[in-house]
């Protein structure tokens, strides 16, 4: 089965075929249609299984498909992951799969010098890729406000939870508006894992690979 299949947009599917990108791997193929209905997600994946792909191109085609025409770029797609080098590599992809699309990213960590990360929001972006605490540090500074997401991914959730961000998810969450797709995705799921997700998504179709 290919990505034909799945209903995916031309100037996405163009671009999954110039990363030679032939077929959905599990993950994409259970999860992308599901994202594209508009359906909260819980996604029990590892690293290595194509889950950034599985989130990262329905989120593409909904906003997409949705495009607002403002003359500034809202924030309308936050995904929170723990580390920078995942936060790159997601960064990474949605340029690549997005790069036909006109939709932009951001990506932002703690660690280096906040400066020019708070330039680069400044004239809009449509999609934030982030780490919790420096998340925090640009929105409590007026960087950046989170209240037009219209779409977020909690990207390994159990490790931020062993990392000790679970305060920080918190305030995240708190700083969102209340209608939301929510994607959640996890290599394990423990009890604390469960109760966090039920906090956050409303009848999640469920993904496991
Ligand atoms: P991830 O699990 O998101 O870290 O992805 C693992 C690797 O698989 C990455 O290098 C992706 O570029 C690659 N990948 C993801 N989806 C596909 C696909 N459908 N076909 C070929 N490679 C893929």
């Amino acid at each position: 089965m290919g990505f034909s299949s799945l209903n995916i947009i031309d100037p996405i599917a163009r671009a999954l075929r110039e990363e030679g990108y032939a077929t959905p791997t599990p993950i994409q193929a259970e999860a992308i249609p599901v994202i594209l209905e508009g359906s909260d997600l819980l996604g029990c994946a590892q690293t290595g299984t194509g889950k950034t792909a599985a989130f990262a191109i329905p989120l593409l085609q909904l906003l997409s498909e949705r495009n607002t025409y403002e003359k500034k770029r809202k924030i309308r797609a936050l995904v929170v992951t723990p580390t920078r080098e995942l936060a790159i590599q997601i960064g990474e992809s949605f340029k690549a799969y997005g790069r036909h699309t006109g939709l932009t990213n951001r990506v932002i960590f703690g660690g280096v010098n906040q400066n020019p990360q708070a330039a680069s929001l400044r004239n809009g972006v449509d999609i934030v890729v982030a780490t919790p605490g420096r998340l925090l540090d640009l929105m409590g500074q007026g960087h950046l406000h989170l209240r037009d997401v219209e779409i977020l991914v909690l990207d390994e959730a159990d490790r931020m939870l062993d990392m000790g961000f679970i305060h920080d998810i918190r305030k995240i969450l708190a700083a969102l508006p209340e209608k939301k797709q929510s994607l959640f995705f996890s290599a394990t799921m423990p009890s604390e894992i469960v109760r966090l997700a039920g906090t956050i998504l409303h009848n999640p179709a469920k993904v496991s690979v």
